[in-house]
């Protein structure tokens, strides 16, 4: 039984039935790569994963550390040790962005506000932050201001790392984080991530392009076509894909080679 299991999930997003069966097992110390062209379901099974009401499960099974992940609220899941970084991330004016950290991961550590040894302290707060923000080439500005406010679109991508960094997942659902970024945030991303993989997380990188894979090296890639995982292998399968794109499967002209600054994700 792998960590991570999903079988023959079924996911319809306003009635249509988006994924059709998509079976998938990813244990802790791996890093498996979804790649698939625009309109495939990628997103639909990132948001299915951690619970968006709008995507309704309509079959199979999502177990985590042999919990029925699909009875958990949204916030349960995260606290199993599941996290997603969106697609496109959420502006919150209003809360800054250590504000924001802080509370999750009290929230986390089963800090309810009433036992204040639970609480971390500033000085754990600015330890943990401050590897993850180097790599990532934040300064300490970010931390003061309001989640994603004015963010491009590379700030708003790297500011899910630092959150995955700080709550230190055991699963990890990166959705398009690559797309849209300049080829110096795709580094920046890349290098985060490759500093948390380790035997206690699971990866799953879904993009559209190859290229964050020549930085972030998967175990295992798949090919997600029409709500369907079409092919399964080791990185060879991304490296094909990248001379022969997804034509094979009836899809034109998608170039998966390319990866910066093409999605409409930088603002
Ligand atoms: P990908 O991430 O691979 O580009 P998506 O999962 O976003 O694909 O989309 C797959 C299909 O589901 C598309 O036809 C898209 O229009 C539809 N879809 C996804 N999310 C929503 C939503 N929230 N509301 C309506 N349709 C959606
Ligand atoms: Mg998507």
């Amino acid at each position: 039984m792998a960590d991570f299991e999903i079988r023959d999930l079924r996911v319809s997003v306003e009635g249509r039935e988006i994924l059709k069966g998509v079976t998938l097992d990813v244990d802790k110390g791996q890093v498996h790569a979804v790649m698939g062209p625009n309109g495939s379901g990628k997103s639909t099974l990132s948001q299915a994963l951690m619970g968006h009401p709008a995507y309704e499960v309509t079959g199979g099974e999502v177990r985590f550390k042999g919990v029925n992940v699909l009875e958990l609220a949204p916030d349960e899941r995260a606290r199993l040790g599941m996290y997603l970084a969106f697609q496109y991330p959420t502006v919150v004016p209003g809360i800054t962005m250590a504000n924001f950290l802080r509370t999750a991961l009290n929230a986390k550590r089963g800090y309810d506000g009433k036992d204040k040894t639970k609480a971390i302290t500033p000085k754990e707060f600015r330890a943990l932050l401050k590897d993850s923000m180097h790599t990532l080439r934040m300064d300490d500005s970010f931390l003061s201001r309001y989640i994603n406010d004015g963010f491009s679109g590379g700030e708003k991508k790297r500011a899910e790392i630092l959150q995955m960094a700080v709550l230190k997942p055991e699963i990890a659902i990166l959705d398009e984080t690559d797309s849209g970024l300049d080829i110096d945030s795709i580094k920046y991303v890349s290098e985060a991530v490759n500093a948390l993989r380790g035997p206690e997380l699971g990866v799953l990188i879904i993009t559209h392009y190859t290229r964050i894979l020549e930085h972030v090296k998967p175990d295992f890639v798949h090919v997600l076509v029409d709500g369907r995982i079409v092919r399964s292998g080791g990185p060879e399968v991304a490296d094909q894909l990248e001379t022969t794109g997804y034509a094979e499967w009836g899809v034109k002209e998608e170039p998966v080679a390319a990866g910066q600054l093409s999605g409409q994700e930088e603002a």
